[in-house]
């Protein structure tokens, strides 16, 4: 479809205001590849989110492209999201899964997830998803005390409090399935882990980076799976889970 000069400009502009943790910094690029195939509910979901005081938390679109065609390549079926916000993610995932997929996705914040939800509820794909509110550790604790869930998650985005990463870590190797796939989003924390310590950097990344690094540290010398870290929106560490 047609666009005008006008919309041309504002939807260039917008990638570095709402995913600008995107390491993609090209609108070239983003007009080429990114915005064009992004399915319209996305794109909904991704304007209203933008209008949001929050906007910088979202998924990038390059980053929800990508785990859309990761979700179908793996067959995932089975899935977990911790961290949702307006469910940008969430959407990216629940398109990908067929139609009787699972996403169990926790969020401290049901606000948010409601603001989004008529969004994946138009799209056909909210029947998909359980919803819990509250803090996504208790409920992994209660999972593995149950015992029935035990490699059972097909895949697991991770994309919550920083800081306890390491303790979500220790659980999910428990849950996803051996092949499974967990993976953690912000590794590349703004691009602050390569920084020198001295280097000027904002407040919450300064304070989340030394997070960042001890999981970075913590995965790579993980024997039970092996690691991919990509430079997708603002880095994912993807973990195959092998024993
Ligand atoms: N994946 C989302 C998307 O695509 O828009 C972005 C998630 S945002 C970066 C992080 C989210 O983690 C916030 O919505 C926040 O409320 C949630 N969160 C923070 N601490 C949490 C916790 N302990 N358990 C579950 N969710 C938590
Ligand atoms: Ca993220």
């Amino acid at each position: 479809m047609a666009t005008t000069g006008e919309e041309q400009q504002s939807q260039a502009g917008r990638h570095q205001e709402v995913g600008h943790k995107s390491l993609l910094q090209s609108d070239a690029l983003y007009q080429t590849s990114v915005y064009p195939r992004e399915p319209e509910c996305m794109k909904e979901l991704r304007e209203l989110t933008a209008k949001h005081p929050w906007n910088i938390m979202t998924t990038s679109a390059d980053e929800g492209q990508f785990l859309n065609m990761l979700l179908k390549l793996i067959n995932a079926k089975n899935t977990m999201e911790i961290g949702v916000y307006t469910g940008y993610s969430l959407l990216a995932t629940a398109l990908a899964i067929p139609e009787d997929g699972k996403i169990l996705a926790m969020d401290i914040n049901k606000e948010n997830y409601e603001l989004g939800l008529p969004v994946i509820q138009k799209a056909g794909v909210a029947h998909k998803i359980d919803f819990k509110e509250g803090p996504a550790l208790p409920v992994l604790d209660q999972m593995i005390e149950d015992g029935n869930h035990h490699g059972s998650f097909d895949f697991i985005f991770v994309d919550a409090d920083k800081d306890n990463y390491i303790n979500y870590h220790k659980r999910l190797i428990e849950l996803v399935k051996v092949g499974g796939l967990i993976g953690y989003d912000n590794t590349l924390w703004n691009g602050s882990v390569v920084a020198p310590p001295d280097a000027p950097m904002r407040k919450y990344v300064r304070y989340y980076r030394d997070f960042v690094l001890e999981l970075n540290k913590a995965l790579a010398a993980d024997p039970r799976i092996e690691i991919c870290m990509l430079p997708v929106g603002d880095g994912i560490t993807l973990c195959r889970r092998i024993q």
